[in-house]
């Protein structure tokens, strides 16, 4: 796929741009091949750093990414969550995929954030609802037929 002319990723990994948007200097943290990983300027606490794994090429969705590029993506992503390891507990990796899912630019990307026990960031913030065993059964059968008919597709 083209670069996307209005795409702040693709002008960061083209060097178009080399500040984000609050004018801190653009810096690859590391890439591979067909990837990139830099730190994003939203900023979870003083002390925690956010991470964000991208393919180079501009793809919106997670789905529109070809089998190649997914799987430097995944490398990518273990690799960076290793290295947080390192100093931390655990990482919340994340992607919205789709405006619905809060998805704000319009380029692929996962978020990597480091976390430990009682850090004070709320990534877990949604409530868990209880919902009856037949509602789950039905769930269970609706979002198989939904991946058969998703296998469909191409
Ligand atoms: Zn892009």
């Amino acid at each position: 796929m083209k670069a996307d002319n209005n795409c702040l990723f693709c002008d960061f990994v083209s060097g178009k741009w080399k500040k984000h948007k609050n004018e801190f200097a653009f810096e690859k943290l590391y890439e591979t091949e067909l990837t990139l990983s830099f730190l994003s300027i939203d900023f979870p606490s003083p002390k925690r750093v956010h991470v964000l794994v991208i393919p180079k090429k501009h793809f919106v969705n997670l789905q529109d990414c070809p089998k190649k590029v997914l799987h430097e993506l995944i490398e990518h992503v273990v690799l960076v969550s290793k290295a947080l390891r390192l100093e931390n507990d655990g990482t919340n990796i994340l992607l919205n995929d789709g405006r619905g899912a809060e998805q704000t630019v319009m380029h692929t990307h996962f978020h990597l954030v480091p976390r430990n026990k009682r850090d004070g960031i709320e990534i877990e913030l949604w409530k868990r609802v209880n919902i009856s065993q037949k509602t789950y059964s039905n769930l269970n059968k609706k979002v198989k037929k939904l991946i058969k008919n998703a296998k469909k597709t191409k």
